[in-house]
């Protein structure tokens, strides 16, 4: 395209400049013809005929021009310069018509370039003055035309030559810019193929290079983000990181669930907005102004979550500080574990006080004297051994409780008549069942199935819950057992017409040393631990405990346990 605009505008050019420099001879040709025509009319009027002779040979010296006259008849009167007649319209000439060559062919082909007018004597005679330029001079107006069509056909060579070899180095720079475009966009997968040795081939190898290495890095970068971001979601702890202005820039997902807040849209969004804890904010805010880590432990509420905080202020690449990483501990759990564990002292140290007063104050009234009495001193030592007995009982609770607690209860499970095992309790209590004027049967049905349990810690779950029901049932009411098989387990009901629970005791009832009421428990001799083996040795065979009461109504001890199969 370039190159045919390119050889248009050349021959647009050539042929202006052509024209104009062959009209500009033109014109003066004619100017000639007529300065000679009027010299030769003053010559000849004035019949100076010699006069005409030098005009032709001053024109041809000085002009360098040929010159021809001729009269009405075609005969040549004058000739210099060897310019020829052939073509000249002659007749109309000499009719008093000017003619100037116009043909640039027949300029080029014959090599003619000449002028004509008429000249018209006074004696009526016409002539016909023709000027033409030397066959040498026309020669050189046809060189310097080759020359022009030469140049324009070499310019238009060159230039398809050059489009050619700027084409062959443009292509490759193009593909290399496009391709360089889709890095920016992040896209290494092109790349550019020039198998020349060249600078352009070197610079695309360089290019290819440079993308494979560019995607190795962003490569190994989006792992270790993501290597970042899946180490992040697995901790534990909550990690949440603040710009300078408090304002969430990250934040995992157990810190969400630490804080109770919704992992989305948490990003971006103030502190303050997201975790509602206003000495927080102001440690992070701290933080950030003294350049100084700060700890905290903070506890959040509704959830009463005790958090340990640790508060890091980061900085950019020029140390400025750019915001603080926050990382949260849950102590919750830790917090439970120790307070039950303070708790378990005062209750154990407790539990011992009250049987070791009790013995050292006989110890202490025998001692003073009490020992000469001998009814006394029996009565005392009869205490005494109550005490023992129920210190004894207390810790031996106290280790079947741990033992079944740390797994170190070596358990025979097999399948257990329960209904056997029953009755064999009820044997031990019945004594204590008259004593106290209570009423008991039991609703077992025959053919009971039989269920996975070790006999012996069964009939230690069934021992305390029959303990506690005589024990909180006032004298002339009723207690009674009932079993019930229910899908795939055997459902297990202690009842009794006592005095019952309050609504707000049943869900800690089977914690280690929870007592009701500290005080109507007290006389009954019990350790607090009663409920909380049974709760375990329940759970230990697989099955579950709860239970339904109402203060002053009785309550009901409800455990399942599963039926023993023969696979
Ligand atoms: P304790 O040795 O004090 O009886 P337990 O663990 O066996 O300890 O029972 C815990 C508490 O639950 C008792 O102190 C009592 O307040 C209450 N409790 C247990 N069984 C009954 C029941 N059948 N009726 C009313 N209260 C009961």
């Amino acid at each position: 395209m370039v190159t045919v605009l390119f050889f248009v505008l050349l021959f647009f050019v050539f042929c202006t400049l052509n024209n104009f420099y062959i009209e500009n001879i033109k014109r003066s040709l004619m100017a000639e013809a007529f300065f000679i025509s009027s010299s030769v009319k003053l010559a000849l009027d004035s019949g100076r005929y010699q006069e005409v002779q030098n005009i032709a040979a001053v024109f041809r010296s000085r002009f360098s021009r040929g010159l021809t006259i001729v009269d009405g008849q075609g005969n040549k009167i004058i000739s210099s310069g060897e310019i020829k007649l052939n073509g000249l319209p002659l007749g109309d000439i000499l009719k008093g018509k000017n003619y100037a060559e116009n043909d640039v062919v027949r300029i080029m082909v014959f090599r003619e370039f000449r002028a004509s007018v008429p000249v018209i004597l006074e004696n009526g005679a016409v002539l016909a003055v023709v000027v033409g330029l030397l066959p040498v001079d026309v020669a050189k107006i046809i060189s310097i035309n080759l020359l022009f069509v030469v140049f324009t056909f070499s310019g238009v060579l060159f230039s398809t030559f050059m489009w050619k070899k700027t084409r062959f180095l443009i292509k490759p720079l193009e593909t290399m810019v496009d391709v360089t475009r889709n890095f920016a966009q992040g896209n290494f997968a092109r790349t550019v193929h020039v198998n020349s040795q060249n600078e352009i081939g070197q610079l695309s190898r360089e290019l290819n290079l440079l993308a494979r290495r560019l995607r190795i890095t962003l490569e190994e970068k989006e792992e270790g983000k993501m290597l970042m971001s899946e180490l992040m979601k697995s901790l534990e702890d909550g990690v949440v990181v603040v710009d300078v202005e408090t304002r969430i820039v990250f934040i995992n997902a157990s810190a969400c669930q630490l804080v109770g807040a919704d992992s989305k849209g948490a990003e971006g969004k103030k502190l303050i907005s997201v975790i509602r804890h206003y000495e927080l904010d102001e440690a992070v805010k701290e933080a950030i102004n003294r350049g100084t880590p700060n700890y905290k432990e903070i506890t959040l509420l509704p959830r009463d979550k005790t958090l340990k905080v640790r508060i890091a202020p980061c900085r950019d690449k020029e140390g400025k500080i750019s915001g603080c990483i926050i990382v949260m501990k849950d102590l919750t759990e830790i917090k439970h574990i120790e307070k039950m564990r303070t708790d378990f002292i005062a209750n154990v140290s407790h539990e011992l006080r009250t049987p070791l007063t009790s013995i050292r104050g006989f110890i202490e009234t025998l001692m003073d004297g009490a020992y000469k009495d001998p009814t006394l001193a029996k009565r005392f030592l009869r205490i005494i051994e109550k005490e023992v007995g129920r210190l004894c009982r207390l810790i031996d609770n106290m280790l079947d409780l741990s033992r079944i607690e740390t797994n170190q209860l070596r358990l025979n499970i097999k399948d257990v008549s329960a209904g056997e095992i029953i009755k064999e309790v009820i044997l031990i209590f019945d004594n204590r069942l008259r004593e106290k004027d209570l009423t008991y049967y039991e609703n077992v049905p025959e053919g009971l199935p039989k269920v996975k349990a070790d006999p012996d810690w069964l009939r230690q779950i069934f021992v305390n819950l029959m303990d506690n029901a005589i024990k909180y049932t006032p004298s002339g009411g009723k207690i009674w057992i009932e079993a019930e098989p229910k899908g795939d387990v055997v459902e297990f009901r202690v009842c009794d017409t006592g005095i019952g629970i309050p609504e707000e005791d049943l869900p800690r009832i089977f914690e280690r040393f929870y007592r009701v009421d500290k005080t109507r428990s007290a006389g009954s001799g019990g350790s607090g631990l009663g409920l909380a083996i049974v709760k375990h040795l329940v759970r230990a065979f697989g099955g579950d405990i709860w239970v339904e009461s109402k203060v002053n109504q009785g309550s009901k001890f409800i455990f399942t346990l599963k039926k023993f199969s023969k696979s």
